[in-house]
């Protein structure tokens, strides 16, 4: 993954601590020395600072959680992928009148689905109905990167990144957890065709 990749452990992430926690792989021995540092308040040893840091030391309590279920991942990881290859036949199977487009995966991919998302027209409405029915959904995200405040200084405006735009009133974020049963699924579903039906 590069020469450094960054891990959350997020609650509701694949692996979730009980509470906030990351962590960053790395082959490369400056690197990894560099993130010990900015961890821990830029210490090189004790008592003696070497860069600007800030505290992003992982409790050992989460580490002990984590490491105990860091165990389970990879069948929680493929119970994330049955629930998923449900998902998008039934959802690819819905009759015309419902707008709504699977999660699309490119070929070379295989994801772990912290997320199912799908594109669907009326969002809104459509979000609202589910809830109504018990279903909660989710929005990652609605606001792109280049329409956030913190980057308005990066001059973009609205228009510059249609595509983006237009993805980002579509996207909706389905129930995911590997626990979902096939009937829980197969309601999400059923409920998304009453709502266009
Ligand atoms: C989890 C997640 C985040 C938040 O990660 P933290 O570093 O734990 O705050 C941000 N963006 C995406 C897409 C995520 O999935």
């Amino acid at each position: 993954m590069g020469l450094a990749a960054a891990f959350s452990f997020y609650p509701g992430k694949n692996l979730g601590a009980c509470g906030e926690g990351g962590a960053v792989t790395t082959s490369d021995e400056l690197i990894a020395n560099r993130i010990r540092m900015i961890r821990d308040h830029g210490q090189a040893k004790k008592y003696h600072h070497d860069m600007e840091g800030y505290n992003g030391r992982l409790d050992a309590i989460q580490a002990g959680l984590l490491g105990i279920k860091l165990k389970s991942l990879p069948e929680w990881n493929e119970k994330r992928r049955r629930n998923v290859a449900l998902y998008s036949k039934l959802i690819s199977l819905l009759p015309a009148p419902c707008s709504v487009i699977p999660s699309f995966v490119p070929e070379w991919a295989r994801p772990v689905y912290h997320l199912y998302i799908a594109r669907v027209q009326k969002r809104e409405e459509l979000q609202k109905y589910l809830q109504d029915n018990g279903i909660g959904t989710g929005l990652h995200y609605p606001v792109p990167v280049h329409l956030q405040k913190a980057y308005a200084g990066k001059g973009y405006k609205e228009g510059d990144f249609p595509i983006t735009e237009k993805v980002s009133k579509e996207i909706l974020s389905l129930p995911m957890f590997p626990e979902l049963t096939e009937e829980q699924i197969k309601y999400v579903v059923e409920t998304i065709r009453k709502f266009y039906v």
